[in-house]
């Protein structure tokens, strides 16, 4: 699977769509997911164009890692969710679940977050 540069997310980037914006850098932008499950609902993305986590990995510079990764730690601060605690994750690919075919982290927190999935069907696998 390519990226497809007509993901909602790219469009955000371009800014063709708006978002609510919490924080930008050279390296990341944060907002506020449309669709919250927590009280804080941040999600997290890289400004290049890479289609998952493992993309990212593979593909980015050691730059865009490291900025990256200091910026979903500077949004979490931002929002004082590193000192009670928060969930960091990204979903990836099918089983993952992930909607949205450009790399992001969600940051939830501002409450008590429970179990963080319903376990997988081992018979789906
Ligand atoms: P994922 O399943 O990990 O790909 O999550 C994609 C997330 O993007 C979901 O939590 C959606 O609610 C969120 N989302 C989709 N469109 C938008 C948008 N235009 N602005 C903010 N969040 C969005």
């Amino acid at each position: 699977m390519s990226y497809d540069p007509q993901n909602v997310f790219a469009r955000i980037l371009r800014g063709d769509i708006p978002c609510q914006k919490v924080y930008e850098d050279t390296y990341a932008l944060a907002f506020h997911d449309l669709h919250p499950r927590a009280s804080v609902h941040l999600l997290v993305i890289p400004k290049g164009a890479y289609l998952s986590f493992f993309d990212f990995s593979t593909l980015a510079s050691p730059e865009e890692v490291s900025g990256f990764f200091k910026a979903v730690a500077t949004v979490a601060q931002q929002f004082h969710l590193n000192e009670k605690g928060c969930r960091i994750l990204s979903n990836a690919g099918l089983d993952g679940g992930q909607e949205v075919p450009h790399f992001h982290f969600h940051i939830l927190g501002g409450c008590l977050l429970g179990p963080y999935a319903p376990l997988g069907d081992p018979k789906n696998s």
